[in-house]
């Protein structure tokens, strides 16, 4: 019987350990123990409930493109719990000098593809407008270093969209610094098309046109996400699981190759022998715990950076955000000089998740530029999040009740270079019989990767193809 010991229990070590039972249920001999250091599972995936309104502390919906959270919930048999965003809401703002300027119809993330509302938007000025329409003339390029995100961005677009843009919706998805993370492992597509057509605008409207031409059903909403939030799905993952598999409060101290299998050491709890370890914790953890096994491999993931972050989840009646436009909400650019980053309207996103008569607004602080927020207590917090409200909402009313929630050192930061980081670290992993990384350190930081990241690094120690096997209660 192959023993298999997976480290860390969040959404990434989840999906390594369900793929695994799957395995163990269709008949693969094997077992598995997982290893979180903390008292819950799920990591920084968690949902609340607080005066009948769904309070989410980490991530609240994953991309519905990236296929493998979608296929996960619905072999757990959740198909039916799935929700969309409410994209005819969609709209976000940016805030420019203090006040709310609605993003431009056909910006796709951060390029223009309708020449007449960008022309108006009071967004960008003449000259980044005049600097747009040229950009449709921009020559094929091919990458052969890697460049940060701003250097890109302003090759094609300017500084301003670089500030406006590039910088403020990084700092959503990574809590990232654009003049840092590498447009390869970040914004792989735009390499591509720089490459295939040199203007970005032109590739993205081509793009478009392909999709629409090609899909013939509607529209799918561009967030999914679990009725009673993000957190039913660790609670799928765990129904599935056999509870005497996982030890919670166990911290891995160290692993270390014996004898042709691993040796697991735990605080407080000593050691155990296994055939295989999955390490799904973030990649400098992982550095730590391979320091003694491999010092260049540990080396290369010590080198993966990290950063914090914040969110604030506040609660109000809706006649107190009679004020608040309509949208998804509003994205702050650095240049602005406040806390937030920012703000999402959640009773407009995802309706149901306030009752009838209340609105939720989820802000974020923190990122790659402010491990400081980390510092504050949640009142001093609480105090800079209600001034700045107040400053470009215009939203004086204390809200019916607060949440702060902290994740330090929670999101992986792909600065230049980290492609070939990867790289290194995985043909190393691979010369190292029964080890396998997951986690958001790799390939993608959303929900969607870490699962795929956890499927396929459940695939390599079970030596079968987890994904092919039929799904069966364990
Ligand atoms: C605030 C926030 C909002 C986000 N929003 C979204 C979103 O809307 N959509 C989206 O797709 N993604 C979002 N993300 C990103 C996504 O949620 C994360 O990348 C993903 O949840 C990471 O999962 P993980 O299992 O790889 O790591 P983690 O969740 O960090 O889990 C790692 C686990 O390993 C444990 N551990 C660490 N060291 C040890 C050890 N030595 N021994 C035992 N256990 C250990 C930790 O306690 C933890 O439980 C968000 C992230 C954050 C922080």
């Amino acid at each position: 019987m192959k023993r298999i010991a997976i480290v860390g229990g969040g959404i990434s070590g989840l999906s390594a350990a369900f793929y695994l039972e799957k395995a163990r249920a269709s008949g693969v001999e094997l077992e598995y123990t997982l290893f979180e250091s903390g008292q819950r599972l799920g990591g920084s995936m968690y949902s609340d409930r607080v005066e009948g309104c769904l309070v989410e502390a980490g991530p609240d919906s994953f991309l519905t493109e990236k296929p493998w959270a979608l296929t996960l919930c619905k072999e757990l048999g959740n198909a039916d719990q799935l929700i969309g965003s409410n994209d005819a809401q969609r709209k976000t703002y940016i805030v420019v000098n203090g006040r709310l300027v609605v993003m431009p119809d056909g910006l796709m993330f951060m390029v223009p593809t309708k020449i007449l509302p960008t022309a108006l938007s009071p967004l960008f000025s003449w000259s980044t407008k005049i600097r747009m329409a040229r950009e449709l003339l921009h020559p094929p390029r091919p990458m052969d270093a890697d460049e940060t995100v701003a250097e890109l961005v302003e090759r094609h677009f300017g500084a301003e969209v670089v500030d406006r843009l590039a910088d403020p919706l990084l700092s959503g998805v990574y809590g990232g610094d654009a003049a840092k993370l590498s447009a390869r492992a970040v914004l792989p597509r735009f390499v591509e098309m720089e490459e295939k057509y040199g203007s970005l605008s032109r590739a993205m409207l081509a793009a478009h046109k392909k999709m629409s031409q090609a899909a013939k059903q509607p529209a799918r909403p561009l967030f999914t996400s679990l009725k009673d939030g993000m957190q039913q799905l660790v609670d799928a993952i765990l129904d599935r699981l056999d509870p005497e598999s996982i030890r919670m409060r166990s911290h891995v101290r160290r692993i270390y190759p014996e004898d042709g299998g691993w040796r697991v050491s735990v605080e407080m709890n000593g050691d155990e022998r296994f055939d295989a370890v999955i390490l799904a914790t973030p990649g400098n953890v992982a550095g730590m715990l391979l320091d003694g096994v491999d010092r260049g491999l540990a080396r290369n993931l010590l080198d993966i950076t990290y950063s914090s972050s914040v969110t604030v989840t506040l609660g109000y009646y809706m006649d107190q955000l009679k004020k608040l436009p309509p949208g998804f909400g509003f994205l702050v650019p650095r240049s602005e000089g406040t806390r937030m980053l920012a703000c999402t309207f959640v009773h407009n996103k995802f309706p149901h998740r306030a009752p009838e008569g209340k609105g939720i607004l989820r802000c974020f602080l923190g990122g790659a530029r402010d491990e400081g927020v980390l510092a504050l207590t949640d009142d001093e917090i609480l105090e800079e999040v209600h001034r700045e409200l107040r400053d470009i909402v215009q939203l004086e009313a204390r809200p019916m009740f607060a949440r702060v929630y902290r994740w330090r050192g929670a999101m992986a930061q792909y600065e230049s270079g980290h492609i070939a980081r990867v790289q290194r670290i995985e043909k190393r992993v691979s010369e190292i019989p029964g080890l396998a990384l997951a986690g958001n350190a790799y390939h993608g930081i959303g929900v969607p990767d870490c699962i795929r990241s956890g499927m396929e690094a459940a695939n390599a120690v079970a030596s079968v193809s987890v994904e092919s096997l039929s799904t069966q209660q364990g």
